[in-house]
C-alpha cells in the first residue's frame, strides 16, 4: 500500500492530481522539468524534484528519470495524467516491474486498447457496436489494399492504429487517392508513433462525437458514468464538451453504456477510462478506448457527483469501487470551455507572459487552472491553460453561466481561445445543441475576419 504519490505530469492535471492525493491524505512528489519550477503543484507537493530540461523528451517523457525520481522520494505509486507516459504500456510496465504502482490500468490492457486495431477487436468481441472497416490492418500489397477498401466503400478514413491527438489520419474520396494515401499515412504514423500499422474505416460524414465514462477495480465492479458530446472540435481535437449529449434518446445511451462497463469487465479492465464513439443518425460506433483520466472528466464529476481522480487513487490502492451502478445519478447539465493559450480561431499557440490573469466564480461555476498573474506558458507544452465549466439544472442554464463566466475571464498579454467560446455561445445552433464535429469548421469561416482578430493583446 503506497502513501506517496509522484506526479508524472504537469499543468491543470498535475494540480487537480495534487489535489485528489490531499483528500485522501496521501503525500505528493512533484516531478518537474527545468521549465515547470514556478508551477503551482510544485510549491504545493510534500516534495519536488527535477526530472530533466524543458523538452518534454527529456523530462515528461524519460522513463528512466521519473522511476529514478520515485525511488529518491520514496513515492510508491505514479500517477501519469493524460498525455506523456499516460498510455505507454512500457512505461506502465517498468512501473509495475520497479514494485511501484502505476495509476491506471494494467500495462496488459494499455497495449490492448492503445493499438486501435487490436481495441476494436477486443470491442466488436464484446459486443460493442464498431465503425465499420478493415477488420484488421492493412496489408502491404496494394491489390488487397484497393480490395478490402471496395468492401468498406468510399469515402473513407485511413487511420493509424497507434495514432493520438487527432493526428495520423487521412479522408480517401475516391479509389485513385487510395494507395497513395495508405503510403503517406503510414510514412506519417512510422515516424510520429514508432508504429507503422494502418487500417480502414468508413468515413462517417457529419457524426458526433460522444463518449462514455467508465471506472473499474481489480474485484470484476465496473460501472459507467454517462457520456459527454465531444464534437465542438477544430483539427479533429476537443474544445468544448459538455454532459448529457442532447437530444439522445436516454435508453440508448444507458444500452451503450451498460455495454461499455460489461466490456471493461470481459476485458479485465482497471482504473478510469473512456469509449469513445461516433454518433450519427441514431446509431452508436466505437472508435477508440483512452486508458487514462481524460481533460473532460469534470463534467461527468459535475453531473454525478463522483470525484474521478480519487476514485483512480482508491482502486489503484485495490479498493473496491464505492459506488454501484445503481447508484450512479445524474443531476443538471454541464459545460466545459478549453482555454487554450492559442490566436482565437487560426490556433496558433501563444506562448509567452500572462500579464493580467481574473477567473471568474459564482453559482455553478468551476475553473481548472495552474496559471496566474505573472506566469509564464512555456513554449514546449500543450496550450491549455484552464478548463472553464459550469454546471445548470438545465443546459439553458449552463449555456447562461457559461457566458457570464467566459465575460468574467480576463486575461492580458496572451490571446487565448475565450473569445471564441464567448461568439459561439451566442450561435443560434449552439443553442439548439446536437451539432455534429464539423460544426466549429464551416462556422468559423462564416464568421470572417469582420468579427476582427484585436482580441486580448
Ligand atoms: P485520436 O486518438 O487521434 O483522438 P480518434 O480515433 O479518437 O483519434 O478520432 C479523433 C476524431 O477524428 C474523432 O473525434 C472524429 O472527429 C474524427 N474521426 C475519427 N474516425 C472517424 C470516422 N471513421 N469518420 C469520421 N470522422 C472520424
Amino acid at each position: 500500500m503506497f502513501d506517496t504519490v509522484l506526479i508524472a505530469n504537469r499543468g491543470e492535471i498535475a494540480l487537480r492530481i495534487h489535489r485528489a492525493c490531499r483528500k485522501l491524505g496521501l503525500k505528493t512528489v512533484a516531478a518537474y522539468s527545468d521549465a515547470d519550477a514556478l508551477l503551482r503543484h510544485v510549491s504545493l507537493a510534500d516534495k519536488a524534484i527535477c526530472i530533466g530540461p524543458a523538452p518534454s523528451a527529456k523530462s515528461y517523457l524519460n522513463q528512466h528519470e521519473i522511476l529514478l525520481a520515485a525511488k529518491a522520494t520514496g513515492a510508491g505509486a505514479i500517477h501519469p495524467g493524460y498525455g506523456f507516459l499516460s498510455e505507454n504500456a512500457s512505461f506502465a510496465e517498468a512501473v509495475e516491474h520497479a514494485g511501484l504502482v502505476f495509476i491506471g490500468p494494467s500495462s496488459k490492457s494499455i497495449r490492448l486498447m492503445g493499438d486501435k486495431v487490436t481495441a476494436k477487436q477486443a470491442m466488436a468481441e464484446a459486443g460493442v457496436p464498431c465503425v465499420p472497416g478493415s477488420d484488421g490492418s492493412l496489408p502491404d500489397d496494394p491489390s488487397s489494399i484497393v480490395e478490402v477498401a471496395a468492401r468498406v466503400g468510399y469515402p473513407l478514413i485511413v487511420k493509424a492504429a497507434g495514432g493520438g491527438g487527432g493526428r495520423g489520419m487521412r479522408v480517401v474520396e475516391s479509389p485513385d487517392e487510395l494507395v497513395k494515401s495508405v503510403a503517406m499515412t503510414r510514412e506519417e504514423a512510422g515516424r510520429a508513433f514508432g508504429n507503422p500499422t494502418v487500417y480502414l474505416e468508413r468515413y462517417l460524414k457529419t457524426p458526433r462525437h460522444v463518449e462514455i465514462q467508465v471506472l473499474a477495480d481489480s474485484h470484476g465492479n465496473a460501472i459507467w458514468l454517462g457520456e459527454r458530446d465531444c464534437s465542438t472540435q477544430r483539427r479533429h481535437q476537443k474544445l468544448i464538451e459538455e454532459s448529457p449529449a442532447p437530444g439522445i434518446d436516454r435508453s440508448e445511451i444507458v444500452r451503450i453504456g451498460d455495454l461499455c462497463a460489461q466490456a471493461c469487465v470481459q476485458i479485465g479492465y482497471r482504473g478510469a477510462g473512456t469509449f469513445e464513439f461516433l454518433y450519427e443518425e441514431g446509431e452508436f460506433f466505437f472508435i477508440e478506448m483512452n486508458t487514462r483520466v481524460q481533460v473532460e472528466h469534470p463534467v461527468t464529476e459535475l453531473v454525478t457527483g463522483v470525484d474521478i481522480v480519487a476514485e483512480q487513487l482508491r482502486i489503484a490502492r485495490g479498493e473496491r469501487l464505492g459506488i454501484k451502478q445503481a447508484d450512479v445519478t445524474f443531476s443538471g447539465h454541464a459545460i466545459e470551455c478549453r482555454i487554450n493559450a492559442e490566436h482565437p480561431w487560426k490556433f496558433t499557440p501563444c506562448p509567452g507572459k500572462i500579464d493580467e490573469w481574473l477567473i471568474p466564480g459564482g453559482p455553478g461555476v468551476r475553473v481548472e487552472s495552474h496559471v496566474y498573474a505573472g506566469y509564464v506558458v512555456p513554449p514546449h507544452y500543450d496550450s491549455l491553460i484552464a478548463k472553464l465549466l459550469v454546471h445548470g439544472s438545465t443546459r439553458e442554464e449552463a449555456i447562461a453561466r457559461m457566458k457570464t463566466a467566459l465575460d468574467e475571464l480576463h486575461v492580458r498579454g496572451i490571446q487565448t481561445t475565450t473569445s471564441l467560446h464567448r461568439k459561439l455561445m451566442d450561435e443560434p445552433d449552439f443553442a439548439d445543441g446536437g451539432a455534429d464535429i464539423h460544426y466549429l469548421e464551416r462556422l468559423i469561416p462564416q464568421w470572417g475576419t469582420a468579427k476582427g482578430d484585436s482580441h486580448e493583446r
